[in-house]
């Protein structure tokens, strides 16, 4: 087993992967990206992350037909070769090589980079006893549902919030509304209606919040897609959130304020379920904070 990468392609040891300094994403983060996580060597899904693959790439003018591309064979393909059981599958592409200049020609050839790593997980004590959250105000760009390489706003958010002792901030607009986190769609659960932002263009259209909303509408549970203000996250039963390398994580925390009597409430618990089981058990993975 074996942390890999594949470029163009070609697979090789994660270590001897390297990209051209003129790599229009390493200068200029011009790219697109997708995580998808596999467990017992089973892309989850795989459709939904692909497809919006293929709308970040039309977002940013690759002018590239993803389809072409193979990603299925070589999702597969990595998950076999790196030989763990739970993969994080990162893959990015990037508008490709060029002279240092912002203005990009029609012509370019995207290079596609992946890589194949054991997936960690949640430690099993922080779901237990939920994560703290802090609100922020939002310093991203206008175009939040392109899953741009450009996380610079993103990453000093997250920073921020985990040098004043959080797991993560809750972005809110300038009206106190809530967005999303930093690398997380956000739920609330307020008089057993499961409760979320809407899927605009402030957001990213996580796949994960996209299969809770599925699964929850299955199991005939109230749903609204509509904006929350921060009063009202901070008055909900039960907040959470969601994304592909953390599923379901519950928070028992907002700014000062406690949520759900300071503990992970049962609908989040409840969802949780409609993810894959790990097929390692936890104590063969290292931990993680997302
Ligand atoms: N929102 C942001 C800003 C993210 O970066 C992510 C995941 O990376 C998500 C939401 C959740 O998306 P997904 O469920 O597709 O992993």
């Amino acid at each position: 087993m074996a942390d890999i990468a594949c470029i163009n392609g070609s697979f090789m040891d994660l270590a001897d992967a390297v990209v051209p300094i003129e790599d229009r994403g390493y200068q200029f983060a011009d790219g697109v990206y997708e995580v998808i996580v596999a467990h017992g060597g089973v892309p989850f899904l795989l459709d939904e992350h692909l497809a919006r693959l293929q709308r970040s790439a039309d977002g940013i003018g690759l002018g590239l037909d993803c389809a072409t591309l193979g990603l299925d064979d070589l999702i597969r393909d990595g998950i076999a070769r790196c030989g763990y059981q739970d993969v994080m599958i990162y893959m990015q592409i990037t508008r490709g090589i060029a002279s240092r200049e912002h203005a990009y020609a029609a012509n370019m050839t995207p290079n596609l980079v992946m890589t194949f790593k054991r997936k960690p997980i949640i430690a099993p004590a922080l779901r237990e006893t939920g994560i703290d959250l802090e609100t922020v105000a939002d310093t991203r760009w206008v175009h939040c549902s392109i899953k741009s390489i450009a996380l610079l706003a993103n990453i000093m958010i997250k920073n921020a919030a985990k040098q004043r002792g959080f797991f993560d901030a809750i972005i809110l607009t300038a009206d106190y509304e809530v967005l999303e986190t930093s690398c997380a769609n956000v739920f609330i659960v307020s008089g057993g209606t499961l409760i979320t932002p809407p899927a605009d263009t402030r957001i990213l259209h996580g796949i994960t919040r996209g299969h809770l909303l599925e699964s929850a509408r299955n199991a005939n549970i109230p749903c609204e897609e509509r904006s929350i203000s921060k009063t009202e996250l901070l008055s909900a039963d039960e907040v959470f959130i969601t994304s592909s390398s953390i599923d379901v994580l519950p928070a028992r925390r907002v700014d000062d304020q406690p949520i759900g009597g300071g503990k992970p409430g049962p609908l989040g618990k409840r969802l949780l379920e409609c993810f894959p089981k790990s097929a390692m058990p936890a104590n063969t993975h290292g931990s993680v904070t997302a």
